[in-house]
């Protein structure tokens, strides 16, 4: 019975206890809150109303009151690098990283705040000059990542390979990338006239990533350049097995390398077989071209019009009207001149290679967008990826 009462006083001591403790907090948060000037609350209130400008007007006022405020420095900082105030972000940065007063840990993030202050205000030198100071603290990971943006946008591309293999530490994440990266270099030493370099880093490519498309294109080329025009092709064909729709991409090469070879014939069968399995405009217009010098514009035409059959795109109709302007009487060219000037200017966004990421179009195939700089994003199709 004794206990039992003991057990009823239980709950209003724990209310009791839970109410002196809120009481407590409320107190000392009353306390912090007086201590806080009034500009804070403005500040925030603007924050919160994304009035930024006038934000910082208040927190610089905050600043000037009270200099020893290390957080609202930090602040202050970033906020005047997000409206694009590098200048002042920098400043901010650069005298709070000249105090006596600050520890190791605020040292370190005011050093990686001041390099992205020079990163975004496009000082790579300095940038990279801190980010590569803090690879041995606790932003490494996120040092790394910035290095290799700037190591990318400056065409530095082995300390691309060396960073991007940092940070995946033997993990498959960044071989498409480093894959790249040693295309670029390849691509730089065949400018050069350096091709046995240029072979070396394409193997390196394709050891990094085996369906680096762009690494056999790049060997096909090298292997054109000397006459080996047999090898150029096997390189070229490897594609198939890689991602076939860049076959697209090498369809020209490969017909004008099996002529050089005498093998026209057989580029033409190839391509054909290509079509079949692939479809794709480009290699439709290119096996259009090489059926009308091999085997004449009539077949070439007829061959056109089964395709089309099969497979209708504004693209094929374009070249399928062009082809049979040869075949119609004099006077109806006319008509057919003006259908076929209606379709090329229909159609002249269709034939752009265009970027899956950031929708950037261009008549050239970049495997780095100059919109986003996503690599690979380009669909190696004309018109991208819809059907047209
Ligand atoms: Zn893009």
């Amino acid at each position: 019975m004794d206990l039992e009462l003991w057990w009823l006083i239980l709950p209003p001591l724990f209310f009791a206890l839970g109410w002196l403790a809120a009481r407590i907090d409320i107190k000392q948060l009353l306390r912090e809150t007086r201590k806080l000037p009034l500009a804070y609350y403005k500040g925030l209130n603007f924050l919160l109303n994304e009035e930024q400008d006038k934000a910082i007007a208040e927190f610089v006022e905050i600043v000037k009151s009270d200099p020893h405020s290390i957080d609202l420095n930090f602040a202050l900082g970033s906020m005047f690098r997000k409206k694009g105030e590098h200048e002042r972000a920098i400043l901010v940065h650069q005298t709070l990283l000249g105090r006596n007063d600050i520890s190791p840990e605020q040292r370190g993030k005011g050093e990686f705040e001041l390099a992205l202050d020079y990163f975004k205000a496009g000082l790579f030198d300095r940038a990279e000059e801190l980010l590569t100071k803090l690879l041995d603290s606790p932003h490494e990971r996120t040092a790394s990542q910035y290095l290799l943006d700037i190591y990318q946008q400056e065409k530095k591309w082995e300390k691309a390979i060396a960073t991007a293999s940092r940070i995946s530490n033997g993990s498959s994440a960044f071989q498409h990338e480093v894959a790249e990266f040693h295309c670029e270099l390849a691509q730089r030493d065949i400018a050069n006239s350096k091709a046995e370099e240029a072979k070396v880093h394409l193997d390196r490519a394709l050891q990094v990533h085996r369906k680096c498309v762009r690494a056999n294109i790049l060997l096909g080329d090298i292997a054109v350049a000397e006459k080996r025009f047999a090898q150029a092709v096997e390189y070229w064909k490897k594609i198939e097995t890689q991602d076939p729709q860049f076959l697209s991409l090498v369809g020209q090469r490969l017909i004008d390398a099996y002529k050089e070879d005498g093998r026209s014939a057989e580029g033409l069968q190839l391509l054909k077989a290509y079509l079949s399995s692939y479809p794709s405009l480009d290699i439709l217009e290119i096996v259009f071209q090489s059926m009308s010098e091999q085997e004449g514009l009539e077949s070439a035409r007829d061959f056109l019009y089964g395709e089309l059959r099969r497979n209708a795109t504004m693209l094929g109709l374009k070249s399928l009207v062009e082809a049979e302007i040869h075949f119609v009487p004099a006077e109806r060219r006319p008509d057919l001149e003006a259908i076929r000037n209606l379709l090329h200017d229909n159609t002249k966004k269709l034939a752009m290679y265009q970027c899956r990421q950031c929708g950037f179009r261009a008549r050239q195939y970049y495997w780095h967008c100059p919109g986003c700089t996503g690599w690979e994003t380009y669909s190696p199709k004309l018109g991208g990826d819809s059907a047209v």
